[in-house]
């Protein structure tokens, strides 16, 4: 077996000092800038930082490079992509993770620990996995369903964080001190494993890129990207490096005004569907601006109906499902075609699309559940939902929803949420009435309620439990209830439950509170996960008023229970 490398040393970007890695995989120790790894020699063959490489045990292939030929001849250009989603946890950032959980063995650390959103979360949990190291995972309490599933059945110990990712990466670093931690993230090590891309992508074109657009987040990937080209090129294997393009969401866009303002930008935390380039301190800016001088590439922002556009594009137009993160190459490249046009343009898809499939159905119509009733198929079929569905993503969509035809019974339940707060002095937007159409659709109509609550009060008190008293009507006769409980959406529940257990039982498992529009506060949704005879299943319901919203979701939940028994 060769060498793996020819030597190297670990030095600061910034100050040039070199740092000894036993005391630091993260950042500078003299400066606190960002660290580099440099070979004594250049040679043909990549170069790991390690004493001795295990092949990826994970990987089978080179991630697939594909001619986009529709899109190609749509714009005039010759367009590939490159399919990181094809790595075994589908990212792009296996290629890091592989080469750090290595370098934490290495260094005997008695495990390894992380912030993330959780694609590199599910990403080092899987390696650490296989290579036996212990595996901490520090994610915000949003994190996507999918990529928690993924850090689980790897075994990882998941500690799901109140906050964003800012927070989970500063308390992750303070854990890693309290034991002997190997810190990974968008450190020098990862680099050095992402940077396999541009040696693989040499081996597989025929013809050099004019242009390769990244999605860019902390920057790690562009920066790991450009050090495998500069290799190459001073190995002799290369003559020049393709312009490498920085894209990002126009509302999460540190990295593109830092290029032009020339200086690292720290953003106040951002609101984009592309949640993976979601990162308000990017790690790795100064990197990316010596890729984009060497390389004579750019910077480029899109909003956020240009990345659904083209999230939608990518998947009808050639097949590919991918994150939303991965529609900026193409979001970009559209906005700029004149430049680009007859050029041989890369985009990177670094991710999966069913990594995160929320940023799907919330932009778009559920369908409704329709009695097993061929009647009943053909009148949904005729209602204008479906071509309503196929239009609904990207900008025509407000539009188009309100071509909708609803049945009589559904047109009532809708006018009916629209009263209530409006009557509450709440005007809703756009997409709060889009999202209620959409709730009303999937409603039943025919659920007769055997509850209803009348009224509410909560009453709290310092120090002590929440007092709710609910006032109900139960076949045509009002009571009242009281009870207390830990919160006031608790204390509702207990409430009514005190009255109605004695006639229909049912378990409140859980709830979610989500804020449609966090600025004005107007539509809640509730969402409660509810208990029968072991079974379980979740209903909803909106309001302006979280404990309304409550309400609406259980009473939903008695008259399902109701009909079920009754059936
Ligand atoms: C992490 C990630 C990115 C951003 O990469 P950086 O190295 O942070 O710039 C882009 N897309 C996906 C799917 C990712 O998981
Ligand atoms: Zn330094």
């Amino acid at each position: 077996m060769s060498e793996i490398h020819t030597g190297y040393k670990m030095t600061c970007i910034m100050c040039g000092a070199e740092n000894n890695e036993k005391e630091t995989s993260t950042y500078c120790t003299s400066c606190g800038g960002v660290l580099q790894i440099e070979y004594n020699k250049a040679r043909k063959e990549i170069q790991y930082p390690l004493g001795t490489i295990v092949p990826d045990p994970l990987k089978n292939h080179p991630s697939a490079l594909k001619y986009l030929s529709r899109l190609s001849e749509t714009y005039g250009a010759t367009l590939y992509g490159k399919l990181e989603f094809e790595h075994p946890t589908g990212c792009f950032k296996d290629r890091g993770s592989y080469i750090e959980v290595q370098k934490a063995i290495e260094l005997e650390a008695d495990a390894i620990c992380l912030a993330s959103t959780g694609n590199m979360a599910a990403s080092v949990a899987a390696y650490a996995c296989y290579f036996n190291v212990p595996c901490y995972v520090f994610v915000p309490e949003q994190t996507s369903e999918a990529k928690l599933a993924q850090a689980t059945i790897y075994d990882a110990t998941i500690i799901r964080i109140q906050g964003d990712f800012t927070k989970c990466e500063a308390l992750c670093r303070e854990f890693a001190k309290s034991g002997n931690y190997y810190l990974a993230g968008d450190y020098v090590f990862r680099e050095e494993g992402q940077k396999s891309f541009a040696y693989e992508l040499v081996d597989q074109q025929d013809e050099p890129f004019d242009y390769i657009f990244i999605p860019v987040g902390c920057g790690t990937n562009f920066g790991a990207i450009y050090k495998g080209f500069k290799e190459m090129r001073a190995a002799g294997l290369i003559d020049s490096i393709p312009k490498l393009v920085a894209v990002q969401p126009e509302t999460s866009s540190p990295v593109v005004q830092g290029i032009f303002k020339r200086e690292k930008i720290i953003t106040a935390d951002s609101n984009t569907m592309a949640s993976s380039v979601a990162a308000s301190n990017p790690i790795d800016f100064h990197k990316v601006l010596r890729a984009i001088d060497d390389t004579g590439g750019d910077a480029l922002t899109v909003t956020e109906d240009e990345i659904l556009y083209s999230l939608r594009e990518m998947a009808t137009q050639e097949g590919h499902f991918t994150e939303p993160a991965c529609a900026l190459p193409l979001a970009s490249f559209k906005n700029n075609r004149e430049k680009f046009s007859g050029k041989r343009c890369l985009f990177v898809l670094t991710g999966s699309g069913l990594k995160d499939t929320k940023v799907v159905a919330t932009h778009s119509l559920t369908p409704p559940v329709l009695k097993p009733d061929l009647d009943h198929v053909h009148s949904y079929i005729n209602s204008g939902f479906v071509e309503v569905q196929r239009k609904a993503f990207g900008k025509s969509r407000d539009t188009m929803l309100a071509n909708l035809k609803m049945d009589e019974n559904h047109e009532k339940l809708y006018k009916d949420h629209v009263e209530r707060m409006n009557k509450r002095g709440k005007t809703l937007r756009k997409n709060e009435l889009e999202y209620l159409q959409t709730m009303v659709l999937n409603e039943e109509t025919d659920l007769d309620l055997p509850v209803e609550v009348l009224d509410y009060k909560i009453t709290m008190r310092k120090e002590e439990l929440v007092e709710a008293g609910v006032k109900l009507l139960i076949n045509s006769e009002e009571k009242i209830s009281h009870d207390k409980g830990v919160g006031p959406i608790d204390a509702v529940l207990n409430a009514i439950k005190a009255e109605t257990d004695n006639f229909l039982s049912l378990e409140v498992i859980d709830h979610e509170v989500e804020i449609l529009s966090p600025d004005t506060d107007s539509l809640v949704i509730v969402t409660l996960t509810l208990e029968k005879d072991g079974q379980q299943w979740r209903t909803n319901g909106a309001s302006a008023d979280t404990i309304e919203a409550v309400i609406k979701a259980f009473e939903k939940g008695l008259a399902i229970t109701n009909k079920t028994l009754l059936a």
